[in-house]
């Protein structure tokens, strides 16, 4: 089976070795270990070494997960999400990552309002204006940003974009280039957010690239808890 506390502990290392490297401290960047497909053992140990962030890309799996596992646990919803889907963890995640149109964003909005909470969001940018990707182009950023500002109870707190699949990572370093001069775009001005503006960007293929290039979060899956099976 696999060591996912060892290789859990191993990517955290080297991921502050290289915030290191390039001048930026440890916590500069939070490891978020992707556990998708993934059964509640193999997340235990990960817990157990100290990981309290966990990404998942289905409704229905949170749910199951959450309750099997400690409260403390910060959920990342990484996944394309319906609005129908949105009642379910609106309150339950800590954040969600995958904002890629106005409609979604009003729906998460108005569930907030229903519930009372404020949901952290980040909106999602198709850099790489990949057809089988969901997000918004580069372009569209600002008109998303723009309308998702005026919607109550919803903290847009940075961007998210998942990189093309390549095999030199330093294939992708521009389009993370390209997501954080967006953020600087956005954010500069109208910031409200005293944690600084989030990029979650770099998978396990390409998470140096995407800390050299300013990412605060990384979202790890196959490096830890190894290859994925779908099963149809
Ligand atoms: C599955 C997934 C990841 C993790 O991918 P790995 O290549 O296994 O590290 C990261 N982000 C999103 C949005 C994902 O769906």
């Amino acid at each position: 089976m696999v060591d996912t506390k060892e290789n859990y502990l191993q990517i955290k290392n080297n991921m502050i070795s290289v915030l290191e490297k390039c001048g930026r401290k440890p916590e500069d960047a939070t490891l978020i270990a992707v556990s998708k497909t993934k059964p509640v053992e193999m997340l235990q140990p990960v817990y157990d070494a100290g990981c309290r962030d966990f990404g998942e890309n289905k409704v229905q799996e949170i749910m199951d997960k959450i309750d099997k596992l400690p409260s403390d646990i910060r959920w990342h919803m990484i996944g394309h999400l319906q609005t129908n889907k949105v009642k379910y963890i609106v309150d339950k995640v800590y954040m969600i990552h995958s904002v890629d149109s106005v409609h979604l964003a009003e729906a998460i909005s108005k569930e907030a309002v229903k519930k009372n909470v404020t949901v952290k969001i980040l909106l999602e940018i198709n850099v790489a204006e990949e057809e089988s990707k969901f997000g918004v182009t580069l372009q569209a950023g600002r008109e998303l940003y723009e309308k998702v500002s005026e919607l109550p109870n919803l903290q847009i707190c940075g961007l998210m974009t998942i990189a093309p699949y390549v095999e030199n990572p330093e294939e992708n370093r521009q389009y993370f280039a390209n997501l954080r001069e967006l953020s600087v775009d956005l954010f500069s001005k109208n910031n409200d957010n005293k944690d600084g503006v989030s990029l979650s960007m770099g998978m396990s293929g390409d998470y140096e690239v995407a800390l050299e290039e300013g990412a605060t979060m990384i979202r790890v899956g196959s490096s830890i808890f190894g290859e994925r099976v779908y099963t149809v």
